[in-house]
């Protein structure tokens, strides 16, 4: 990524997930001049995915990494620009929108907002100290270190039961933890699960704490029914019980739901004019990689709108 970022630019594009990445795509192809400003690296949690099944025109799925390379490639080739960049506020000013980060300020006739989610933390005693040293958030970027070891994943959902999977390569034994006794991930990944050998299943559990001196060696689960609890041995506990925004940055201008996700209206606009938000950032039903990519299209189509004072 180039590193000084512009003073001006026609579109401000903040995160670099699929629907950063389309909206970039869109902008660069309407002839907008367009900055990407990511904190990380390109292509969000999606890059985190070792196996995308379900985004359209792959039929035996694609690598997260690779399908996010190629959405790059693709606005980089109309033209965005992307630059490294932590964005601290966005604020209306100087006819348009300001977006203050990092590498300095960054003024724009109109902001798309396509940050994204990040994982929960469990808020359990040895989360934070275990981080690293056998707790972790992504089984795609952890996973090897757990050769023919004994795993746990917590959580219930897509997220929890992809990554169960995944650890299959590598682990001996991989336990599914989740506080219920039905999964909320999609039927399909489940029948996948539940053929597993090598998956198991610890039904009605929370973890009190992780165990372990210098690593995990374990955890303590709470039965949530009869509140009995038990110590079960791991090497490595894999958190995936959902994700959240961070969007206290454009909090003056944009209203949020309960649980923080911004509110659109149908053209993905906020309550200020000229700024958008686009993929999993934003108050809807659905998120996954291909809704995200539309959410970049529309928001992309409609900030040439805005700008061109249509
Ligand atoms: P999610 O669907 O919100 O699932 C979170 C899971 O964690 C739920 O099973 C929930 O239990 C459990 N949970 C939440 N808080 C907990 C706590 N404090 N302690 C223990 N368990 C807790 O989140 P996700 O799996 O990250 O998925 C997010 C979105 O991305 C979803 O829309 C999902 O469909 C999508 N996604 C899709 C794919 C795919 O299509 N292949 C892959 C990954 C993600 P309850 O069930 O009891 O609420």
């Amino acid at each position: 990524m180039a590193t000084r970022i512009p003073v001006r630019t026609e579109v401000a594009v903040i995160g670099a997930g699929p629907a950063g990445l389309a909206a970039a795509l869109y902008a660069g192809r309407a002839r907008l001049a367009t900055v990407v400003l990511e904190r990380g690296a390109a292509g969000g949690q999606a890059s985190t995915t070792h196996l995308i099944e379900n985004y359209p025109g792959f039929p035996e799925g694609i690598a997260g990494p690779d399908l996010m390379q190629r959405m790059e490639q693709q606005a980089r080739r109309f033209g965005a620009e992307f630059h490294y960049a932590e964005v601290h506020a966005v604020a209306t000013g100087d006819g348009g929108l300001v977006v203050s980060s990092s590498e300095g300020d960054l003024h724009a006739a109109a902001v798309i907002v396509a940050t994204g989610t990040e994982p929960v933390r469990l808020g359990v005693p040895g989360e934070d100290r275990l981080r690293g040293a056998g707790v972790s958030y992504c089984a795609t970027c952890d996973g090897a270190f757990f050769r023919d070891g004994r795993v746990l994943v917590i959580g219930g959902g897509d997220s929890a039961i992809v990554e169960a999977l995944f650890l299959t390569r590598f682990a001996s034994n991989v336990t599914v933890v989740h506080r219920r006794e039905q999964l909320r991930a999609t039927k399909v990944v489940q029948e996948d699960a539940f053929r597993n050998p090598k998956i198991d299943f610890a039904w009605n559990s929370v973890v009190e704490e992780i165990l372990g001196a210098r690593k995990v060696e374990g955890v303590i689960l709470k039965d949530t029914r009869t509140g009995e609890t038990r110590r079960l041995d791991a090497d490595g506990v894999f958190v995936a019980v959902g994700s959240r925004p961070d969007t206290g940055f454009v909090a003056g201008l944009a209203d949020m739901d309960p649980r923080g996700y911004i509110v659109t209206d149908d053209r993905m606009m906020t309550r200020t004019p000229g700024l958008f938000a686009a993929g999993d950032v934003r108050a809807k039903a659905v998120r996954q990689v291909v809704t995200a990519v539309a959410d970049g299209a529309i928001a992309a189509v409609e900030a040439e709108r805005h700008i061109s004072g249509h």
